[in-house]
């Protein structure tokens, strides 16, 4: 690997092995003496700590800019509230509320308000962590308990990781805000699946997701079965490349529940995620 590769790995749902898959490729990249970063970008549920088990070093509160109201200086223009997209804040007779939760942070308020009454103010949200894993650079963010403003963190997250050759990006789990703000800008986004229709069905929102984004994509299957060919069947259909098949197997399911490496408690699997940090980088360079 001679320039920089950001991968992440995304499902459309919970559950569908990502966090074993990226956790595992990382240790497989250190191990062949990558310089390898893993991000864990799932933040309202970080768990990638519980298998790399790293020695934090830096800890960074991140916050989010609200609005502050100068009473003395209001007008009861109105404009703010009539801005926000958001109904974070609203003016009510004579008074200017504002409900910090609910702010998205874009300033337009401020931008608008003819008398200079509105203020900004740091509301913290959450804090990214960094440390060092086996080799691994490992970053991770934890959003505050009740907070719903995740992508700021997210972004944090991705921005505190950038300078490293190989990046792994573990994103939260679904299509939503935060995803989309996992994937922004990687160079390929690896779908991670189980083959059941559940999972198919997720995938396929996933998919859309990616495809419409314009991000290089390819599929692993997680929980594979030899005569189980429902996600080689949809992988055909949608004409995406099945990048690697990842067997079912009780071992991993166990090491997983002890917060294990697969591939410590199952030496051949080991091979496995060799075989994918290969398959991605050729999909990379395709
Ligand atoms: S900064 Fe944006 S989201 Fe927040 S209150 Fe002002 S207009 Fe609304
Ligand atoms: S825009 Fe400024 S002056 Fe107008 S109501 Fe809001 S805070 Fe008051």
């Amino acid at each position: 690997m001679t320039k920089k590769l950001t991968v992440a790995f995304a499902s459309g749902k919970g559950g569908t092995g990502k966090t074993t898959v990226s956790v595992n490729l990382a240790s497989a990249a250190a191990a062949a003496g990558y310089e390898v970063a893993y991000l864990d970008c799932d933040v309202e549920e970080p768990n990638g700590h519980l298998f790399l088990n790293p020695s934090i070093r830096r800890r960074n509160p991140v916050s989010v800019p609200v609005p502050v109201i100068d009473p003395e200086k209001c007008v009861n223009c109105g404009a703010c509230g009539e801005i926000c997209q958001y109904s974070a804040i609203v003016c009510i007779k004579n008074n200017v509320l504002t409900f910090e939760k609910m702010c998205h942070g874009c300033g337009g308020c401020q931008l608008v308000c003819p008398s200079g009454a509105i203020t900004e103010k740091g509301r913290e949200i959450g804090v990214v962590e960094e440390g060092e894993a086996g080799g691994i650079n490992f970053f991770h963010g934890k959003l505050n308990i009740g907070e719903a403003m995740s992508p700021p963190l997210i972004r944090a997250v991705r921005s505190a990781g950038k300078n490293n050759l190989f990046t792994i990006v573990d994103v939260p789990p679904g299509t939503s805000c935060p995803v989309i703000a996992a994937i922004k800008d990687v160079d390929l986004v690896i779908l991670v699946t189980e083959p059941t229709p559940f999972g198919l069905n997720d995938l396929d929102l996933a998919l859309d997701m990616v495809k419409e984004m314009g991000i290089p994509h390819a599929v692993v299957v997680n929980r594979s079965e030899p005569e189980n060919n429902l996600a080689r069947d949809f992988c055909r259909k949608r004409k995406v490349r099945l990048l690697a098949e990842i067997a079912d197997d009780r071992r991993v399911a166990e090491a997983y529940s002890r917060g294990e490496l697969a591939f410590n408690a199952a030496p051949g699997y080991r091979a496995v995620f060799d075989d994918l940090l290969s398959a991605i980088e050729k999909e990379a360079i395709r």
